[in-house]
């Protein structure tokens, strides 16, 4: 029994017409459904509406319109601001939706949107193909892909928004809409970033592209003293790399993990994690260099199934520990912005935080900047400061200090763009500041024609008020 549960929302009116799990606080499995990934958040709602399908779905959207309650959407709960679960509101949990149909031939796959990345991996991944997916196989579907989608695969085939062929839509009003180019095209427009602003997907069409099975993938570990060199080779070779190639830098203490070796658990280090999506030989021809920058502590990069590099970070980001994301993306890793990262990584409070950058560029730059609500296309890299610490740590404070001053120092050296999907709970500005204030106007007029009451507002919202 829960203790410090907030009264049941009565859900008379909703049982008789809901075939998944309608969950209370005083049920049995209330407080395993109300967790999601980031442990910091600790929310109860009034009532979790674990839908089975598209029909428990509009159910519990017509149910929360009639009494006008406040709902959060669940897909893979990965959401580091936890918009996925509220206080004394409604959950519309789509987590037990996990159906996958993939056509080879065709090159589709169709998912519900309560299958997480390594799910789908794993069906498409039996005949081959892929579609660009996160770099954590635990996250996600929903939220990553109307966020935009950000991998291994996005310089060689695009976002995961710009594999979106379609999607079945579930509107604040009740009504199931398809969206694609054909269909509704303003939705699906704005689906594709636009995050759970305009309605609740209950199917996604991908494209998929042969990958692997075997790819050339992994991490060189260098010391952190090592830095400045390794991040000035990095830049210049990045600069003229194929789409084929992506890669992550990791700035950190070495995480105790099975595939470290363990003295140099904890020790501070740079790593350049590679992943190359074209043949074995020539991926081993390009990074050659990158071998010799310095002298590797560790060097992990080789041969490997896609679903295995695909799953590297998840044991370093599991659930339930506490989780406080500051993110922007920058054109260019400067002097200067060397300079930030690497006296902010010598001052880490937590051995369990990190920094992640993403080089972007490739396929998804060559996407016109209007052609869906994803913005900031042209810049080069994703930085991604996430403090990280467990539930028993009391240095909470000191850890989201250390993001928000690593942070602030960074800003000065770009746009003031920011990734949707890397968004803690920051405020409208920092909304604005994913999208441009262009495309965010367009985007509020979209909002008004879909969803004028803002009924899907727990999220990066798009207030319709403007
Ligand atoms: P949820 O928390 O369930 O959903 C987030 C929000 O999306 C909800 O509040 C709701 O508003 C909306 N939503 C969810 N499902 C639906 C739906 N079906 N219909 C309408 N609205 C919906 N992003 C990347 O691009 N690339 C990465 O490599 C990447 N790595 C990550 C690694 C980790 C460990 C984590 C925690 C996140 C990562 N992200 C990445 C960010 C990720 O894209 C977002 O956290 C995303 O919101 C996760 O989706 P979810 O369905 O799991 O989240």
């Amino acid at each position: 029994m829960n203790t410090g549960a907030r009264p049941a929302i009565d859900d008379a009116g909703l049982r008789e017409r809901f075939a998944g799990e309608l969950l209370r606080p005083e049920d049995a499995g209330y407080d395993a459904a109300r967790a999601i990934w980031n442990g910091a958040i600790d929310r109860r709602p009034g009532l979790i509406a674990r839908c089975s399908g598209t029909a428990d779905v509009i159910a519990a959207v017509r149910f929360a319109r009639e009494r006008n309650l406040l709902v959060a959407v669940r897909g893979g709960g990965h959401n580091v601001a936890g918009t996925a679960v509220c206080d004394g509101g409604l959950v519309i949990d789509l987590s037990a939706m996990k159906g996958i149909r993939v056509d080879p031939a065709a090159g589709r796959a169709w998912a519900q949107p309560g299958v997480l990345w390594g799910e789908l991996d794993h069906e498409t991944q039996a005949f081959g193909l892929a579609t660009t997916g996160g770099v954590v196989t635990h996250t996600g579907i929903s939220g990553l892909t109307l966020g935009g989608g950000i991998g291994w695969l996005h310089r060689k085939h695009g976002l995961t928004v710009d594999n979106l062929l379609s999607a079945d839509v579930v509107t604040a009003d009740g009504r199931l809409l398809m969206a694609s180019e054909d269909e509704n095209p303003d939705l699906f427009w704005g689906l594709r970033g636009g995050g759970g602003n305009f309605g609740i997907v209950t199917s996604f069409e991908y494209r998929l592209h042969p990958v692997g099975p075997t790819v050339l993938a992994g991490p060189i570990f260098f010391s952190l003293d090592d830095a400045p060199k390794v991040i000035r080779f990095y830049r210049d070779f990045i600069a003229s790399v194929p789409d084929e190639y992506m890669s992550v830098l990791n700035l950190r203490r070495a995480p105790a993990v099975p595939f470290i070796p363990e003295e140099l658990h904890g020790e501070p280090v740079i790593t350049v994690v590679s992943f190359f999506a074209g043949s074995i030989e020539a991926g081993e021809e390009l990074v050659r260099p990158l071998r010799r920058v310095a002298t590797p502590l560790v060097d992990l990069l080789e041969p490997k199934p896609y679903v295995m590099h695909q799953s590297m970070f998840n044991p370093t980001v599991p659930h339930g520990w506490h989780y406080y994301w500051k993110s922007q993306e920058l054109a260019e890793l400067t002097d200067g912005v060397v300079e930030v990262l690497l006296e902010h990584t010598r001052r880490i409070t937590s051995p369990l935080s990190y920094t992640i950058i993403f080089q972007l560029g490739g396929a998804m730059s060559r996407v016109e900047e209007d052609a869906t609500a994803c913005s900031h296309r042209g810049l080069g890299h994703n930085v991604n400061v996430n403090s990280v610490w467990t539930p028993d740590d009391r240095d909470a404070e000191a850890h989201i200090a250390w993001a928000r001053d690593f942070h602030a120092d960074l800003e000065r050296h770009g746009p003031g763009a920011v990734y949707v999907n890397f968004l803690g709970d920051e405020g409208h500005d920092r909304v604005v500041a994913a999208y441009g204030e262009a495309k965010y106007e367009r985007l509020v007029a979209l909002k008004r024609k879909y969803d004028p009451q803002n009924a899907f507002r727990l999220n990066q919202n798009i207030n319709p008020e403007g």
